[in-house]
């Protein structure tokens, strides 16, 4: 049997254990012993898992209780200034109160600091806490939480391979918090605290340690491709008998592949999932005595390993190298994915046959140790078997009439350039759409959602547990909506929404009546601390069997004469945010939901809808890693949102909507997806953002946000305006609506009504002016 290595393994708990443990610490309901306790029993249930699926390389220091960047902060004392004394005040032996109040901020006993920034980890969800850097950054070991959770499997008879964040990729996931000096010129302060938890695991008696470096499967600059081989050689001599494994994910190493080659460790990882054809150009060049570890299984994704396709690429590996220097591995940690698809107990909305296709991290495990034994032929009967059902399930995926649908993949690829593209220019469009709508210079509306109070939810619990009838619920839903629709008219807005009172989510809104979905249980990946997402599963060709918004929209829009904007959630956003097919391209997968997106978007035409938005929020971060695959998504991205708004009547008006602040970079494309109004985030900036559309001069109308609906606090009317006049300075007035930054689902009633009140008064005073100039 080859070497088995794990990267690292999702720590929430089968059932959301540390979730539910921490928000109860947090809330003053459990003592920080029992949430210590609840935090070690994970650990020893996870190493255990491990253990007994027969993985050689057990990940420790993969557990955290909130994200595993925080915690190397905390371990290299980076602590920024803002939290010192609150730390020599409060810190326990744990510094759990430091650690917390870092990753939330801490408002309570005189004290008011705010919590760090928050980011996405690379393209996954998972969001870490961003590394704050001072020119003059000191660096100390301030906690030794890897030693000690190394020591405390030892005590449990589990030899594991401490974790930690590479040295390079730390100081890279960082921010210069002042100017003058570059975050990696940081590393020799850095690497002393390094090369002091080396020589303490040295002396704990590990055997291997793991740095990651995805980092070195990104676009670097030379002097960071340098820097790789100076800290590696640094960090071996200190090492002593502890063998170094680097860690590279997420992509392929491309041009850095000889830096990671000949960097004085013992191992090196790489993602033979998403850099499936790294593979035969590495072996060309290894040196002799680097080891390989294959991660042939995806940490990324659900579906069940290709046994067949793997073993092929191991063999080729062990070919080259012999059997001694290849391990076999999952690509990445799985803290990417669901715990374990054993938990899945309902039929209803994942049939055996899908759920046959699939596997959670704890089935991953076991795919990694059949593998391993798979390449050597050493299998027994129970792993030939399993080998054979692998095989079953790959050709009935392959077959299966759940999954393929001949009229959808015609479709799709009967598209044509005229399919994503609106009949007219937008400005002949414009003037149609003023003609039928008569909207007023500095148009007011809302984004889509209005608050989702205790209320709502408890209606749509009621309802699925079956203590109220479908016919009660729609009654309430139907009341809320009227209560919303007059309180806009009433706020005098111009172009109303009907609120999403009946949507849970927007993207488990859309899955649950689209068919090629399914959905799961307990399928809870961590989404930044104690936060957990549950994406659908797209696992068949998607078609839109039914009308999906119809109903609430035409509804709304029964009860007054303002134009009710319908609310769609766009084909690159569903596909964002769901666990997505590995047998086609997502392009191809994209394409399938715009045509269900248009089907839907015609419906709405046809019904007297004639205001459409199509949220796009995740967009951008469907971005790849690296800078030479940016134009290959945009291109289909783009054309995937085009294809689900352009075939309509040139006076139905396309919203889109998207909520980050980084548009530099894709403006063009967001140009080019052609909506006829875009309403973007843009408060919190305070407009920074639309020189970028200023520089570009974007040619279409745009509603910056004039404010941040992440906080309860009501704006007022003058600072709107102030945002508004700001806004004016760079583009064209008769471009401009007036909107706020976001959906307001998450906020309360009064201050939503206090700040659209703002709001309109804002738009109402640049009206005013504008006509008066
Ligand atoms: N229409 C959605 C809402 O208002 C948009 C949410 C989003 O941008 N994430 O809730
Ligand atoms: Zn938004």
């Amino acid at each position: 049997m080859l070497k088995t290595n794990n990267l690292g393994y999702p720590r929430i708990g089968a059932l959301r254990e540390l979730k539910k443990a921490n928000e109860a610490y947090w809330a003053k309901k459990i003592s920080q012993q029992e949430l210590l306790e609840a935090a070690r029993t994970i650990r020893e249930g996870n190493w255990k898992t491990q253990q007994e699926a027969g993985i050689a390389l057990i990940p420790s220091n993969d557990f955290s209780f909130y994200d595993q960047v925080l915690d190397l902060t905390l371990t290299v004392g980076a602590i920024p200034a803002r939290y010192q004394g609150f730390a020599l005040e409060r810190a326990s032996s744990y510094n759990l109160e430091l650690y917390f109040a870092m990753a939330r901020g801490f408002q309570q006993d005189g004290h008011d600091v705010t919590a760090m920034e928050m980011t996405k980890w690379f393209d996954t969800n998972y969001h870490y806490i961003v590394p704050e850097f001072v020119k003059n950054q000191q660096f100390k070991l301030t906690s030794e939480k890897v030693i000690n959770e190394f020591n405390e499997a030892k005590q449990l008879g589990i030899d594991t391979k401490p974790v930690l964040i590479g040295p390079i990729t730390y100081l890279l996931l960082g921010k210069e918090k002042e100017a003058g000096f570059d975050r990696l010129d940081l590393i020799d302060g850095l690497l002393p605290v390094y090369e002091a938890i080396l020589g303490k695991l040295a002396e704990a008696g590990a055997e291997w340690v793991q740095f990651d470096e995805p980092f070195l499967a990104l676009d670097i600059d030379d002097k960071t491709r340098t820097l790789y081989q100076t800290v590696y050689t640094r960090l071996a001599a200190a090492a002593k008998g502890t063998n170094i494994v680097v860690a590279t994910y997420f992509e392929s190493l491309r041009e850095n592949a000889q830096i990671a080659l000949s960097l004085p460790i013992q191992a090196l990882h790489i993602d033979l999932v998403r850099g499936e054809n790294q593979l035969d150009e590495l072996l060309g060049s290894i040196p002799a005595g680097l080891t390989l570890s294959l991660g042939v299984v995806d940490g990324r994704n659900i579906w069940k390993n290709d046994y067949e396709a793997s073993l092929n690429k191991i063999k080729r590996a062990v070919d080259a190298l012999g059997a001694d220097r290849v391990w076999v591995a999952p690509s990445s940690s799985l803290l990417h994915v669901p715990f374990d698809l054993d938990l899945e107990d309902n039929e209803q909305s994942l049939p055996a046959e899908i759920k046959n296709w699939l596997a959670f991290a704890k089935q991953k495990l076991t795919e990694v140790t059949d593998l391993a034994t798979l390449a050597t032929g050493d299998a027994d009967s129970t792993i030939t078997a399993r080998f054979e059902a692998n095989q079953a399930a790959q050709q009935s995926r392959r077959t299966s009439s759940l999954i393929h649908r001949d009229d959808v993949k015609t479709r799709v690829k009967n598209i044509t350039d005229a399919d994503a593209k609106r009949t007219s220019q937008f400005t002949d469009r414009k003037t149609k759409q003023q003609a039928k709508f008569n909207l007023p210079a500095f148009a007011t509306t809302t984004i889509g959602s209005f608050p989702q109070t205790r209320d709502v939810r408890k209606w749509r619990a009621d309802l699925k547990k079956g203590a109220i009838t479908q016919e009660e619920y729609d009654k309430l839903i139907a009341e809320e909506t009227e209560r919303t629709i007059r309180l806009q008219e009433e706020l005098d807005i111009d172009v109303l929404v009907h609120g999403e009172f009946e949507r849970n989510d927007m993207v488990e809104y859309f899955g649950e009546q689209l068919s090629g979905y399914a959905f799961t249980k307990n399928g809870w990946v961590q989404s930044y601390g104690s936060r957990c997402v549950k994406p659908p599963v797209i696992y068949g060709d998607v078609s839109r069997p039914n009308d999906m918004t119809v109903y609430w929209s035409a509804y709304a829009q029964t009860l007054t004469d303002r134009p009710v904007k319908g609310m769609l959630t766009g084909p690159v956003t569903i596909l964002q945010w769901s666990f997505v097919r590995n047998d086609q391209p997502r392009s191809e997968t994209t394409y399938q939901i715009a045509l269900a997106i248009l089907d839907e978007v015609q419906a709405l035409e046809k019904a007297g809808i004639k205001i459409i938005q199509i949220d796009e929020p995740a967009i951008r971060e469907g971005l790849p890693l690296r800078k030479a695959d940016h134009k290959a998504y945009l291109d289909w991205a783009v054309r995937a949102f085009r294809v689900s708004s352009s075939n309509v009547e040139d006076d139905t008006q396309i919203h889109t909507h998207m909520c980050y602040s980084e548009f530099n970079d894709i403006i063009e494309h967001i140009a080019a997806m052609d909506a006829d109004v875009i309403t973007i985030e843009t408060s919190r900036s305070q407009m920074e953002l639309l020189d970028a559309f200023a520089n570009f001069n974007y040619p279409n109308d745009i509603g910056p946000g004039v404010y941040d609906i992440h906080s309860p606090r009501v704006p007022s009317k003058d600072e709107m305006v102030k945002l508004l006049e700001k806004a004016k300075a760079v583009i064209p007035a008769g471009q401009l609506w007036v909107n706020p930054d976001c959906g307001l689902k998450t906020r309360a009633w009064p201050e939503t009504k206090a700040a659209l009140e703002a709001m309109v008064e804002a738009a109402k005073t640049l009206r005013g002016v504008t006509a008066a100039v």
